[in-house]
């Protein structure tokens, strides 16, 4: 286990039936310990209400802050906001199993939970999939204007003529 993920394996086995309280602040130390992750930055609270019922936990969680991604428009990066809650519940059976999106079965008897992978793809997932700039006052994107002048240069133009059709071109006026 890396020892930065170690605060995401919640113990569960010594505690009381009810409710329990954890706050994670995740950020790049988080996302470095995935290695495909596309974040590699950011501030991200996370509020964890685990609830520990006879036969099941219930988790919820209420995810709130800003990842760096990178615009689709000006392929510069920028804090893009992100919120949400999620549920998980977890039972106990014979073999861990992902059973749905929401639902974890882990061998009976665990004492623990790791709730890494969870956070990591709940965070992945509340990125919008058109990354853009916040709008600035007027409304516009607050792109990177150095950036996006150099990619309007190298933008291919629309009048352009196909290569190939050029050299045909050529041999119609020969
Ligand atoms: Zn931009």
């Amino acid at each position: 286990m890396l020892n930065a993920l170690k605060p995401y394996h919640l113990g569960f086995s010594g505690l009381a039936l009810g409710h329990h309280h954890y706050d994670f602040d995740i950020g790049s130390k988080f996302f470095d310990c995935f290695e495909e992750s596309e974040i590699h930055a950011g501030k991200v609270k996370v509020d964890l209400d685990l609830e520990k019922q006879k036969k099941m936990l219930v988790l919820h969680f209420d995810i709130h802050g800003a990842v760096e991604v990178v615009c689709d428009r000006c392929a510069y990066e920028y804090m893009q906001p992100i919120a949400g809650k999620e549920e998980v519940y977890i039972k106990f059976g014979p073999e861990y199993i992902e059973e749905d999106d929401d639902v974890l079965v882990l061998p009976q008897g665990s004492h623990e939970v790791d709730i890494s992978q969870m956070l990591y793809d709940f965070i992945h997932l509340m990125v919008p999939y058109h990354r853009l700039h916040l709008p600035d006052e007027n409304g516009n994107p607050e792109c990177n204007k150095e950036n996006l002048e150099i990619l309007e240069r190298l933008a291919p133009k629309e009048n352009q003529i196909d290569p190939r059709w050029e050299v045909l071109n050529r041999l119609k006026t020969d």
